[in-house]
């Protein structure tokens, strides 16, 4: 049994004793921030005294990692828990400590989160993933979204230090981090951290693609760059000249990985990426955001189709800016993106900053946050739909690919007629869009219009289209719709519908098949060929057909047996027979 007095003793100096033996390695001050016998402190001391003596691959003292990712935690604005579980996130995995040791020193709450890291990270996405693990992780997260925010600062400072590795884990942890982490954090709002997590990942996965890259573009980075700090001056004259004090203008640098994606989905035309650097103008409220645009777009043409209205329309992950592409000084094309300092933060750290900027509001001196709170909070919502999901799919390999096509690709969002925001795979269709509204809508869908216009069925919609979905009571779905759909949702409900059609069929084998009419005339020639005519008009195949004259000749006697048809047709072949000169009487019977 370990001795932990030191976590019970009475004040001891921290800074002397414990900061200055590690600030060589790294920044360590942001802790000063913590009083002397907070438990932020105390959770410092016993993780290193837990992990001492223990270096990383890198050589160093293994605290530097818990001490890294704590300080992730706190830039972030995650409360005092969380920072204290980052610090002990490794301890039971690495250490001899317990869980109850944790609860009995921390409290309940956090050696849970501790508990939930632990579980994280014996999680693998190997060559055959296992759903039932993803299933864990997602739930784990959804009972406290903590646990996935910590787990990220892990992997935000093992991705940096991951060429210490060796090459067959480098690989393997950059594409769990590129396929599963990254996709994570962007859905959490967290773009900055997304991005940084797949350029980390980047070059251990696609090395060739990555060096050719880094030829190619680095040239015209630069000339992109100086360019855009040229803009600055001009946009800031502009916008003063029209009363707008912009908080600051700065430029952002396209991120590889991003770039290399755009590269390979279109040609590898590095000339056609024009916003390689885009110009970010932060202003201080939603108005001055448009009288900005307004602005700019007064003296720099805009590019038709460029503009995006992020603000009116925010990204499903919460994003929200203005975009605009322009033709700016020297006529060269340059990307503009508008936004507030509270947007900015936002997109920046994601339901983070959100968590934290709330708390703030309330009360500016509240050091403990109300985690609770956020879970009711609308940026929650994908969480909760996320766990919704995976207890419709029964089959665990339905459910991998649901999480694959549905959450880790691109997605598009689209509107109600009532303006609700409704987020689909991108290449979705009508039909995708119809089973996200209800089942029985997708079901019975018979057409749609897209922003007012009629289109067909397997229609791929884009961001931003308004739909509308036509519906007929009682309508089956058709097998041809599954080779157009995207969504798992929408191809489990076609499936089960089709499925629930085949079984009808099967239980009408014993049902009627064929439809047998006796039709009494006054035999005339081509009679027998005007009611073939009007079966043959119809589309309805005749099975048989027999002809009896009566034996004195007053009338004879057709007998033809067809098809089963619908009733309707049935009712129009009836009308068009009875039509016929020399028609006495017409009955008919399934047989
Ligand atoms: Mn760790």
């Amino acid at each position: 049994m370990r001795d932990y007095i030191l976590v019970n003793s009475p004040f001891i100096h921290f800074a002397e004793k414990y900061v200055v033996a590690y600030s060589q390695y790294m920044d360590i001050a942001w802790m000063d921030t913590y009083p002397e016998e907070s438990i932020v402190k105390k959770a410092y001391i016993f993780a290193e005294e837990a992990h001492r003596g223990i270096t990383r691959e890198s050589g160093e003292p293994y605290i530097i990692h818990p001490l890294a990712v704590a300080k992730f935690v706190h830039e972030w604005g995650l409360d005092d828990a969380s920072v204290v579980a980052a610090f002990l996130h490794d301890v039971l995995e690495d250490t001899l400590h317990t869980q109850k040791e944790l609860e009995k020193i921390f409290g309940t709450e956090i050696a849970e989160i501790v508990d939930g890291m632990t579980k994280l990270r014996n999680f693998k996405y190997g060559e055959n993933p296992d759903a039932e693990n993803i299933r864990k992780l997602i739930l784990s997260f959804g009972k406290d979204l903590r646990v996935i925010l910590i787990k990220l600062a892990d992997r935000y400072h093992n991705m940096k230090t991951l060429k210490y590795k060796s090459p067959e884990k480098q690989k393997e942890i950059a594409w769990e981090t590129i396929e599963i982490y990254a996709p994570i954090a962007y859905r959490l709002g967290m773009q900055k951290l997304s991005g940084e997590l797949e350029d980390l990942s980047f070059p251990f996965l696609y090395e060739e693609e990555y060096r050719w890259l880094m030829e190619n573009v680095k040239e015209q980075h630069e000339e992109r760059a100086s360019y855009a700090e040229r803009l600055k001056p001009a946009l800031s004259r502009m916008l003063d000249e029209a009363g707008i004090k912009p908080i600051a203008i700065d430029s952002r640098a396209k991120r590889y990985y991003s770039l290399y994606r755009k590269l390979i989905r279109g040609d590898m035309d590095l000339s056609k990426i024009y916003d390689l650097v885009a110009v970010r103008v932060v202003v201080k409220t939603i108005e001055e955001c448009y009288a900005t645009l307004g602005v700019i777009h007064k003296h720099w043409s805009p590019l038709p189709g460029r503009f995006k209205d992020y603000i009116a329309v925010p990204k499903p992950n919460g994003y929200r800016s203005l975009h605009t592409v322009v033709s700016a000084l020297e006529n060269k094309i340059s990307e503009i993106q508008i936004k507030t300092e509270e947007m900015h933060q936002e997109n920046e750290f994601g339901i983070a900053a959100h968590w934290a900027y709330e708390q703030t509001k309330k009360d500016p001196t509240q050091k403990t946050k109300n985690w609770e709170g956020m879970k009711n909070k609308k940026e929650l919502l994908w969480v909760e739909q996320l766990q919704n999901w995976q207890n419709k799919f029964v089959n665990r390999k339905d459910f991998l690919e649901s999480l694959k096509v549905d959450f880790f690709k691109e997605r598009i969002f689209v509107l109600t007629p009532k303006n609700d925001v409704i987020d689909l795979p991108a290449g979705s269709t009508p039909i995708d869009f119809a089973y996200h509204i209800h089942s029985d809508i997708g079901d019975q869908c018979t057409g749609a219009r897209v922003n007012g216009k009629i289109v067909p069925l397997d229609h791929e919609l884009r961001s931003g289209d308004i739909i509308e979905v036509m519906t007929q009571k009682g309508k089956k779905p058709s097998e041809d719709w599954l080779r157009f759909i995207k969504s798992s949702m929408a191809k489990k409900y076609v499936r089960s519908a089709l499925r629930m059609k085949d079984r009808k069929l099967q239980t009408k084998i014993s049902a009627p098949k064929e439809i047998q009419f006796k039709i009494m005339n006054l035999d005339h020639s081509g009679y027998l060929k005007e009611i073939t005519g009007v079966f043959g008009d119809l589309d309805v195949n005749i099975i048989f057909l027999n002809s009896q004259a009566d034996p004195r000749l007053t009338f004879s006697m057709v007998v033809i047996r067809c098809e089963n048809i619908p009733k309707q047709k049935l009712e129009k072949l009836i009308v068009r027979i009875k039509k016929i000169p020399g028609t006495k009487e017409i009955t008919y019977h399934y047989v």
